[in-house]
């Protein structure tokens, strides 16, 4: 399903927002000088590992015979992901799962599978990539054949990979529209393709990627029922959130969905629903400092998704 593209541009608001973000974002491509960088590698258990940077942060498993990675970076960054996960494994990147289409999730495609990795991914994905497309004003020109998906999924597959199972499940229109939550069950880890925020933050909806509101809280249900207390779910950066995090996130947005859809419902304009400050109980915990994802810009990212999002179906 594809959903009628916002400009974000139009909003004063997200010009000057989308500028200061790190992940997911211009700012990963563009304000980052990626030879600063380092990755900080954490052990999850079950021979995962969390490799941290300051973008799309990727997860290795890592088997007797070779490495499964999910998301492989900026291109910038392709030889510092390879040196982190040489340094825990000198066995081959065998598979490697993209988890959207944002490029600090698949930049280094090419790099890290030219040694005959299969590169998994949801068919939008692939299909963005092959054609070329734009994520936050940014052509992203067509990816050459070696960086393409080579093995594409519609709803859900499962992989086995060093004797861990390893469900993927498509949220539609979520982050994104080519969203793959990656649960590494064994581990008892989740990927959450970029649908919770980062260190408990508000997570982000890329509209016009094909993302929304509701599809958000979609993936955020079916994480928590894939969840123990247990469960660590990994954000675009920072730390592993805990199923309380998600809960608590997952119900702020049920709340602020409800609030904004009262507003709009009310013929108040996204101006005047911004001023009505929906988020205002909610702010003190879910901005935090350098996230471009305030009260207000939070207010009208819900607001634009419930304006023209049709709510997606279930997974
Ligand atoms: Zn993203």
């Amino acid at each position: 399903m594809q959903l009628p593209s916002l400009s974000m541009a139009a909003s004063p608001v997200f010009v000057t927002a989308i500028l200061g973000a790190l992940s997911c974002s211009p700012a990963a491509a563009q304000g980052i000088d990626y030879s600063r960088l380092e990755i900080e590698t954490t052990a999850l258990g079950g021979g995962v590992y969390l490799l941290g940077w300051q973008g799309g942060d990727s997860l290795i498993l890592v088997g007797d015979d070779g490495v499964l990675l999910v998301d492989t970076s900026v291109a910038a960054m392709g030889d510092k992901i390879k040196a982190a996960i040489a340094k825990v494994s000198d066995k081959p990147i065998k598979m490697i799962i993209n988890t959207h289409a944002h490029a600090d999730h698949f930049g280094a495609n090419e790099a890290l599978a030219k040694d005959g990795a299969t590169i998994v991914a949801h068919a939008a994905l692939r299909d963005r990539m092959a054609k070329g497309f734009t994520a936050f004003n940014q052509a992203i020109p067509p990816a050459p054949a070696g960086a393409l998906p080579t093995v594409t999924f519609g709803d859900a597959m499962t992989l086995h990979f060093a004797g861990e199972t390893i469900q993927l499940f498509h949220p539609p229109n979520a982050h994104t529209d080519s969203d793959t939550l990656v649960h590494f069950v064994r581990a008892n880890v989740i990927h959450a393709s970029g649908t919770i925020g980062g260190d408990g933050g508000y997570p982000f909806f890329d509209i016009g990627s094909g993302g929304s509101l509701a599809g958000t809280i979609v993936a955020e249900d079916k994480m928590l029922a894939l969840s123990d207390a247990n469960t660590r779910i990994v954000p675009d950066e920072g730390d592993p959130a805990s199923t309380a995090m998600l809960k608590a996130t997952r119900d702020m947005l049920v709340a602020l969905r409800a609030r904004v859809q009262k507003l709009i419902d009310e013929g108040k304009s996204e101006d005047e629903a911004v001023a009505a400050k929906p988020t205002k109980d909610f702010d003190a915990q879910f901005v935090h400092p350098g996230n471009f994802l305030t009260g207000d810009a939070m207010t009208r990212l819900a607001y634009q998704s419930l304006k023209t999002a049709r709510p997606p179906a279930a997974p």
